[in-house]
């Protein structure tokens, strides 16, 4: 393998584990992230084994002891398989797998990986206005994001100059999260003295329900940390819906800052007006706000961001393959990066140039309309955990009470009902059940809705919530 080659792989390599911690951050929380994964580093690669390295055993022996699962499923969903081994090493001590007994140096693919790759800076530093590719379909919301980046921030006074509050909103995938850091990022960039904060609406709500149930202090501590900011970012705002206690104390920490001209910026996947279960004053709020939608990629911008990719990922695409993926893979960016990973990996696992035959034998998933069945599956459990106002953790868990129960078992129902999963797939999604409790519990649902007003209520609402995202 040349040097040059290393080098592609290295930066691939670095690039996924990039995909993978944001995967893990966004599963876990920023506490246990920063405690396991922080450090982390992406060594090794190949179709049988993955080896990461941390700098502490402290580290190992914690994600050994709880998050390992974890690992297992952000690794399995950033390279679309798992391999047969995740292994986990300290940093100076050596690696396993240059002498492990199941891989010999002949047996080991020719393009197998091991080098050093730097670690990630949380939160996102890729998310920034550069890497941000424009085109019809955002043009508006990234000048209006660039904008809002740019006012007033080396003028502490900014009075009159905010756009207050920011909203963008679009379809999953789109490029909301992303053109919210790069505001952040370049805010920051500017002023270095800024105070941030992101949160995702729904660890928001779940921070609100841990601080109204606290002490006193610990409240304070808690809600506190949102009034004492220059910026707040808020992402995926829907899922306040119907959550009044969130809402209020939404309300609290957006009067407070909007009358000190603080900058705020949320994302939504509709249009406020939408948000029907929304609180009238949030909505008056809102209707002041300056909104930006982002649409779905046109030929052009999806041509343009398979390019940007590859040259991130550091791979060929040819152009035959570009031409073919863009006119495929229409509705969803997030779609577009993750075929380009895919290739990527593909490419490295079995060290075969990319080519439309490689295309056609891995990416299948990606090349229907419809987005990747596991995709669906995630909205699945996020649209049943705020419909049934259970944490999706929770739902994916093992408890038994009752509303968490009744929770999983609607999402296992709407599963098999919309998707094309296996009892035994899905199964696998609730934490390892076996297919005969998944049907079970299936059948149970089917029964109840036929006399349970609100369960057959709540089961519809999922159904058309998650379509009407795809
Ligand atoms: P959303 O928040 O709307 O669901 P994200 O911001 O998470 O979408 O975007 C999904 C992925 O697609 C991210 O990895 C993001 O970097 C990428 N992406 C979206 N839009 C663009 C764009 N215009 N240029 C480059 N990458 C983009
Ligand atoms: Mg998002």
């Amino acid at each position: 393998m040349d040097t040059n080659t290393e080098k592609n792989q290295a930066d691939s390599l670095e690039f996924t584990w990039k995909c993978i911690a944001k995967n893990l951050y966004e599963k876990t929380n920023e506490a246990v992230f920063k405690l396991c994964f922080d450090n982390m580093k992406f060594i090794y690669l190949d179709d049988k084994k993955a080896v990461f390295s941390v700098p502490i055993p402290t580290s190992k022996t914690l994600i050994e002891a709880r998050y390992f699962e974890q690992l297992k499923i952000s690794v399995t969903d950033v390279l679309s398989f798992c391999p047969d081994e995740i292994e986990i090493t300290v940093e100076g001590e050596s690696a396993k797998q240059s002498s492990s007994d199941t891989m010999s140096e002949s047996q080991a693919p020719q393009t197998a990986v091991k080098v050093e790759t730097k670690t990630i800076n949380y939160p996102f530093p890729d998310y920034t206005f550069e890497n941000f590719v424009e085109g019809n379909s955002n043009e508006f919301a990234r000048a209006a994001a660039i904008n809002v980046a740019d006012r007033g921030y080396n003028d502490k006074t900014r009075i009159e100059t905010l756009i207050n509050p920011f909203i963008i909103w679009g379809k999953s995938g789109l490029g909301k999260t992303h053109l919210m850091y790069a505001i952040a990022n370049k805010a920051i960039e500017k002023n270095p003295d800024l105070k941030i904060q992101y949160v995702k609406a729904q660890d928001f709500s779940n921070q609100i329900v841990e601080a109204l149930t606290s002490t006193k202090n610990i409240k304070q501590e808690i809600l506190g940390k949102y009034r004492d900011v220059d910026m707040f970012l808020i992402d995926d705002i829907q899922f306040i819906e119907g959550k009044e206690a969130t809402q209020t104390e939404f309300f609290h920490i957006f009067e407070n800052l909007y009358e000190r001209n603080k900058q705020i910026i949320i994302t939504s996947d509709r249009p406020p007006k939408e948000l029907t279960e929304l609180a009238d004053r949030l909505k008056t709020r809102f209707d002041a706000a300056l909104t930006a939608d982002i649409k779905a990629p046109d030929y052009e911008l999806r041509v343009a961001i398979l390019k940007t990719k590859a040259k991130q990922y550091n791979i060929e695409l040819p152009d035959d393959v570009i031409e073919f993926l863009a006119q495929n893979i229409k509705e969803n960016i997030r779609q577009l990066e993750g075929v380009v990973k895919k290739l990527s990996l593909t490419s490295i696992v079995t060290g075969q140039p990319i080519s439309m035959e490689m295309v056609l034998q891995f990416t299948s998933d990606y090349l229907t309309e419809s987005e990747p069945v596991s995709d669906t599956a995630e909205r699945i459990v996020s649209v049943t955990s705020r419909i049934f106002k259970v944490d999706e953790k929770e739902i994916l868990g093992p408890s038994r009470i009752k509303n968490i129960k009744d929770a999983r078992n609607a999402a296992m129902y709407v599963m098999r009902k919309i998707t094309s999963l296996s009892l035994s797939d899905i199964g696998k999604i609730f934490d390892n059940r076996d297919s005969s409790t998944v049907h079970s519990n299936v059948d149970a649902i089917a029964e109840l809705i036929t006399t349970d007003r609100v369960m057959d209520a709540k089961i519809n609402e999922i159904i058309k919530e998650v379509e009407r995202g795809q």
